[in-house]
């Protein structure tokens, strides 16, 4: 996977780390304000209601949110997916050894 730092296209101040090519640059002090919305449905509350640092670093999760504070409803597979980021995010431990057994090869 391919990062880069791109200015943000609205303040032009702050730098955006890319992680992919359809990733708007939009940095996170920006995007924050789309964040904010009330979620009527306990179920998803809940599932949003997750440390604002894993929305800071995972442009993802905010793609989601914003997704669903749009348009009212996310699909099974979104968030399936949304689910396992998340769980990948408080139990970290996987990824670093998956990226051990990646630096050895
Ligand atoms: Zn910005």
């Amino acid at each position: 996977m391919v990062q880069y730092k791109q200015r943000c296209v609205r303040c032009k101040k702050n730098m955006v780390l890319m992680t992919s090519r359809s990733q708007f640059p939009l940095c996170y002090e920006c995007e924050k304000a789309e964040l904010q919305g009330e979620i009527d449905d306990p179920e998803m509350k809940k599932m949003f209601d997750i440390p604002e640092e894993f929305y800071k670093n995972t442009p993802f999760l905010r793609s989601i949110k914003k997704n669903y504070l749009k348009f009212g409803n996310l699909s099974a597979k979104q968030i399936e997916v949304f689910k396992k980021v998340v769980e990948e995010l408080r139990n970290p431990k996987n990824k670093e050894e998956e990226k051990e057994k990646k630096e050895k090869v």
